[in-house]
């Protein structure tokens, strides 16, 4: 099968890294390489989970096909390349829907596996790997072994979260969520500052389904913190006035066609828009209908966002703070970014339930804070090795899918489970043939045998 070496990067554009790509055309033609190599669905991880630097890439976007649809039980077979975008197509006309969804739809069955992604749902529903029925994994030595909770479950448990590193993740098996319709009742509240949206978020007479709030994280002082609450549900027949459609129309997608100037967002533009934006959305505080569309995925109405941040890139820090911690982390975090005065175009605050069972599982009880950081200088990564300390000291977590930068050292004692885990890559593995950027960063492969 041919390949060609192109520069590539995940969604942040840093770093970027020549690869050898190779796109297999069908599922049989997956298969590892002995010289090692890291499956790739859309790329939509920001840093450098999805590349392996002047090694092979398996590019998974043309093994895509949806093998099955149980439509009366809401199980769905598909192989790992679909996109959420493609599902969604399918599913929502009969009455079906994602039982987690991460807030983009052009991401990978795959991808969502191997990062065990989570939503606004995650303090209800926990993550995608709580909805799996079965993976059929492609191992290092060619074998095609099943593995599901019940099931070569050791394998199973080091796969979701395992960022690619156990073997190609090639079909998925999903139990679907069912719908009445394509909309979403929603209501806001605004919050003044942290504190109250802290109250606002464990107040159980206002939780929903899906919570997740907004942070403005240029405003200090006695605002520092002040955000949006989100709350919403999938809307009941009976929410629809009489006349609507059953299915909103998909939102036109627009594109930036060229990369802004790094200067374009600056602390006064987004200190702008924060502004406006949270005095236009805390007026929403009736009950309000909004398509799925625009309520889990408003950035893909854009098409290339990321080119506003620049041509070098950006980075998104998106931590997790224990329940316990969780005030005092956020405020110490939202302190040192204010003081610094790099502005995050986007701040978004959620809560999580319990921590699952993956090994490398990214959500544990608590808080979780996401900060879009424009790369500027190298600055940025000091003050970043210094967010590191605050979550480190506060029990939490850097999320892998997102992350870029994070040292060895760090993940170590951010993962407990890593030794568990590393246990498991060790035997269906040895030779470490699936290794990327991101785990040769990490320290992961100098364990190997
Ligand atoms: C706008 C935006 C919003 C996001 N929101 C969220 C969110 O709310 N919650 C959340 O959890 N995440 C979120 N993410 C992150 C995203 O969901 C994850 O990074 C996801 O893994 C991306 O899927 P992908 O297909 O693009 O995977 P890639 O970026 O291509 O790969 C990600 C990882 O999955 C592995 N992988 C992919 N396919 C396979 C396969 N078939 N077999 C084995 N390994 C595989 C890769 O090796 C890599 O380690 C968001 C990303 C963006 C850009």
């Amino acid at each position: 099968m041919g390949t060609r070496v192109a520069p590539v990067s995940g969604w942040g554009r840093y770093p970027v890294q020549s690869c050898e790509l190779e796109r297999p055309e069908r599922y049989a033609d997956l298969r590892p390489f002995d010289g090692g190599l890291i499956v790739r669905g859309q790329g939509r991880s920001y840093g450098d989970a999805a590349l392996n630097e002047d090694g092979r890439v398996l590019l998974t976007e043309r093994v895509n096909r949806l093998l099955d649809l149980d439509a009366e039980q809401g199980i769905l077979r598909a192989e790992a390349g679909v996109t959420l975008a493609e599902i969604l197509g399918v599913i929502v006309p009969k009455g079906w829907f994602l039982p987690v969804t991460p807030g983009t739809k052009f991401v990978s069955l795959g991808g969502c596996v191997a990062a065990d992604v989570h939503g606004k749902n995650h303090h209800r529903d926990g993550s995608f790997c709580d909805h799996i029925l079965g993976l059929e994994m492609i191992l290092a030595d060619g074998r095609r072994l099943p593995c599901s909770p019940a099931e070569n479950a050791a394998l199973f448990w080091a796969t979701v979260g395992g960022m690619g590193l156990t073997g190609i993740i090639g079909e998925v098996t999903l139990k679907l969520i069912p719908i009445q319709n394509g909309y979403m009742k929603v209501h806001h509240r605004a919050a003044g500052n942290l504190e109250q949206l802290f109250q606002l978020l464990e107040d159980p007479a206002m939780d929903d389904r899906y919570t997740v709030a907004w942070l403005d994280s240029l405003a200090t002082g006695q605002h520092l913190g002040r955000g949006i609450a989100m709350f919403g549900h999938h809307a009941a027949s009976e929410d629809l006035p009489a006349g609507l459609d059953n299915s909103p129309k998909p939102g036109r997608s627009r594109a930036i066609p060229f990369d802004f100037p790094a200067i374009a967002l600056n602390p006064a533009s987004i200190g702008a828009f924060n502004a406006w934006y949270y005095a236009r959305e805390g007026k929403k505080r009736e009950p309000f209908l909004c398509g799925y569309d625009p309520y889990f995925y408003p950035l893909d109405a854009i098409g290339n966002w990321n080119r506003m941040y620049g041509k070098r890139g950006f980075v998104q820090y998106q931590c997790v703070i224990p329940g316990a911690t969780a005030f005092d982390g956020i405020k110490a975090l939202l302190g040192k970014l204010a003081d610094s005065r790099r502005a995050s175009f986007l701040a978004v605050l959620k809560r999580f339930g319990a921590q699952g069972k993956g090994l490398l599982s990214f959500p544990m009880a608590g808080y979780t804070l996401a900060l879009d950081l424009p790369i500027r200088d190298t600055g940025l990564f000091e003050l970043l090795d210094e967010l590191d300390q605050i979550v480190l000291k506060c029990g939490g977590r850097i999320y892998l899918a997102k992350d870029a930068r994070l040292s060895a050292e760090s993940f170590r004692a951010m993962y407990p489970r890593y030794g568990e885990w590393l246990k498991i890559k060790n035997v269906v593995d040895p030779k470490n043939v699936f290794s990327s950027s991101l785990s040769r960063r990490l320290g992961v492969d100098g364990d190997m045998a």
